[in-house]
């Protein structure tokens, strides 16, 4: 466990390595960071490396540098998701065991057909192997919701939206539903500050933290940033990876982004006195409450 002491606040930054850090992705880190300093609270760092073949070569390492470029300190080691594999199987055996999942050897071509929620075609088959097949997880026809201290309230109804979803895939690497669920409850972590792409990912996670009697975090996700012809900015499309002589800059646009008080004479400061000055001003309720921002619009 990477902390004994358990203090009342703990954020992570969780990244996937699958790119480089952009300008939504310090978005999400600074909101984080802000949110978890300004009440004194612990503030990790977790590399999401569930998938390897999607892995950019030497991503972790230029994430790491980056935030530490920018300013940023977390507390503790960094952890790797890909050193959580026995805690993430032996969960799957054990929802395997009661009947909470089962194997699903649907091919995508079969569930290509029916798109929208999985439609249940394994769900009753009896003696399926797990070997070659995927795990999906059994959801109960009902809403999941919770009130998101930017978004409000958030429903979705997990049977007819969702349908039962993937938490080991068939190639046997562990879905990001799955891993984040352990994983901020094993960190403790009791704040997930993150972008409004995985707000229709919560419900799924509620649902396992019930199911596992794990706490339920409270939840913050920032605004998205669209770019000029609508694509969300993320590292699929286009978006510059962070360079480190902007860093000063691109806080502080980023900041005025969150709804946060900037300075003049902070364009002269280090990125980690940006953060500093950042701390104690951070006002979380002033975050624009809008699942999306064009980059236009932003200074
Ligand atoms: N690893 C995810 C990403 O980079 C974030 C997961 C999370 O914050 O829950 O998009």
């Amino acid at each position: 466990m990477p902390s004994s002491a358990s203090p009342s606040y703990i954020g992570r930054f969780a990244p996937t390595p699958s790119g480089h850090l952009h300008f939504g992705s310090l978005i999400a880190a600074l909101a984080s960071y802000l949110d978890a300093r300004a009440v004194g609270g612990r503030w990790l760092l977790r590399m999401e490396d569930l998938d390897p073949p999607r892995e950019m070569p030497g991503a972790q390492a230029a994430i790491v540098e980056s935030l530490q470029r920018y300013g940023f300190e977390w507390d503790g080691e960094m952890q790797r998701q890909s050193d959580r594999h026995d805690a993430y199987e032996e969960v799957i055996e054990r929802l395997l065991r009661a009947g909470l999942a089962y194997p699903c050897v649907c091919s995508r071509k079969q569930l290509e057909a029916h798109p929208g929620a999985y439609p249940g075609f394994c769900r009753d088959a009896t003696n399926q192997p797990t070997e070659d097949a995927a795990i999906r997880l059994r959801v109960p026809n009902l809403e999941y919701g919770f009130t998101d201290r930017v978004q409000g309230d958030y429903r979705q109804h997990l049977g007819r939206e969702v349908g039962d979803f993937v938490i080991r895939r068939r190639d046997g690497l562990f879905a990001y539903q799955l891993a984040v669920v352990l994983d901020d409850a094993w960190q403790g972590v009791t704040d997930v500050v993150r972008g409004a792409d995985l707000l229709d990912s919560t419900p799924r996670q509620l649902y396992l933290q019930e199911l596992l009697g794990l706490p339920q975090p409270r939840y913050l996700h920032v605004p998205l940033i669209i770019q000029p012809d609508g694509h969300k900015l993320g590292k699929r499309y286009r978006s510059p990876p962070l360079q480190p002589a902007e860093a000063t800059p691109l806080l502080l646009r980023a900041l005025r982004a969150l709804g946060q008080p900037t300075a003049t004479e902070l364009s002269d400061a280090l990125p980690g006195e940006v953060l500093a000055w950042a701390i104690p001003r951070w006002n979380a309720d002033r975050i624009p409450r809008t699942r999306t921002l064009a980059e236009a619009q932003l200074r």
